[in-house]
């Protein structure tokens, strides 16, 4: 067995420098906690990003997977499999969409999504060849390609990677004037997370959603939501969304549709927007393959089945009650909905990396995300006694006087 040190050299040696991870090499996980290669317990507060929101190696998607993977692991779609139609049935009437596009990982399910919408856009409204126009928000986050970094407003994400895919239309996230505004013949689709997680969990104001619902049927544009990390559960509802009772068009989801098992990712929308794909349109040698589709029905059984979801709900309150109590001179503000929190901090508390890496000496993992926010999120089966253990060490760190820069 290899010690941490030369684990991470290992990595930093032979791997490409895209990420900068906390120091902390983890070997094993069970629930919301996981271990280091020296033995250490941690609890997770990240949950790979919401992607192990059913918990670290469950045990019945464990056993599908392995039971999937010695039966039939991949056929592509050249022929059918007897675990991709169950799935389909199964996401269906979970989510109240009529049909399912199944990818791997995120980004695939909103390109999928983007082509789905243009393609309608020129097939089924009528919008002149090549002027299709998608509306998407500052400090958005959909993933990686190079169209979706096209349109990200984080300099960074974009710098060195161009030339970028053209009709993308950026607004301020919030902001309804401007939405208004945009609308145009050529508008095929408004691209939106519910609540922007990588952008520091940014809520929008309340009834953004149902305004942009709105706008679209005026306009006849498709509303897509992009809930990957936002969805299944993380809110305290299935969608994000549905906390302002809407139904959009298209919905992507990846993430914690497979708990953490496996790259599995989808799009959901109805017959009168799938059906602009034929065959031939597009596709993904493993989208929707037997494991895939065997481990992604077991997440989701395991999601409902074991009460994740009000868990999220009822805890997640709890938690914002906790956090909001806190006296600490270095919060600027609080935000979430159900296990999702960020703790926004002032720039003079020296970034919220540095806290993350106090709690991480505490045996509590965390993610800064942009510089200041500190995101809790938790996988949802935690308990209560298990979120006091938490709370103790973020107001033990929170309480600490201003750090050095
Ligand atoms: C993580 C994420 C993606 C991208 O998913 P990948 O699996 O990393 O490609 C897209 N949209 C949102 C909102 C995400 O949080």
């Amino acid at each position: 067995m290899s010690d941490a040190k030369t684990l991470i050299d290992l990595e930093d040696n032979y791997g490409a420098h895209n990420y900068h991870p906390l120091d902390v090499v983890l070997s094993r996980g069970e629930g919301i906690w996981v271990w280091d290669v020296e033995g250490n317990k941690y609890m997770d507060f990240l949950a790979s990003y919401s992607a192990v929101n059913q918990g670290h190696c469950h045990p019945k998607i464990v056993e599908a997977l392995v039971r999937q993977s010695r039966k039939l692991a991949l056929t592509s779609r050249a022929f059918r499999n007897d675990q991709l139609g169950p799935f389909f049935k199964e996401l269906c009437e979970l989510t109240g969409f009529e049909k399912v596009l199944p990818m791997n990982t995120g980004a695939e399910a909103v390109e999928t999504a983007i082509k789905a919408a243009r393609k309608w856009g020129y097939k089924v409204k009528g919008v002149p060849e090549g002027q299709a126009e998608i509306l998407v928000f500052d400090n958005n986050f959909h993933g990686r390609t190079t169209t979706i970094v096209g349109f990200s407003s984080e300099s960074q994400y974009q710098d060195g990677f161009g030339p970028f895919t053209l009709g993308f239309t950026l607004l301020p996230y919030g902001d309804s004037d401007a939405v208004r505004a945009a609308m145009n013949p050529n508008v095929v689709a408004i691209l939106i997370e519910p609540i922007q997680g990588e952008g520091g969990i940014i809520i929008p104001p309340k009834g953004y959603l149902r305004l942009l619902r709105e706008l679209c049927d005026q306009h006849n544009a498709l509303l897509v939501v992009d809930e990957i990390q936002s969805g299944l559960g993380r809110t305290g509802k299935l969608f994000a969304y549905q906390h302002e009772d809407i139904r959009p068009d298209m919905v992507t989801i990846g993430k914690a549709l497979s708990g953490g098992m496996y790259p599995v990712s989808a799009l959901l929308a109805d017959d009168a927007v799938m059906s602009v794909f034929h065959p031939g349109d597009h596709g993904s040698t493993y989208g929707g393959n037997p494991v895939a589709a065997a481990v992604a029905r077991t997440a989701m059984r395991v999601l409902l089945e074991e009460g994740m979801i009000e868990n999220s709900a009822k805890l997640g309150s709890y938690l914002m009650d906790r956090l909001s109590a806190l006296d600490s001179q270095h919060i600027k503000e609080i935000r979430g909905k159900g296990l999702w929190i960020g703790i926004e901090l002032h720039p003079e508390a020296g970034g919220a990396r540095h806290f993350c890496e106090q709690l991480m000496h505490d045996r509590l993992l965390c993610k800064e995300t942009h510089e200041h926010v500190i995101r809790l999120a938790p996988p949802l089966m935690i308990t209560r006694e298990e979120l006091d253990w938490a709370l103790e060490r973020v107001e033990r760190v929170l309480a600490t006087e201003a750090v050095a820069v």
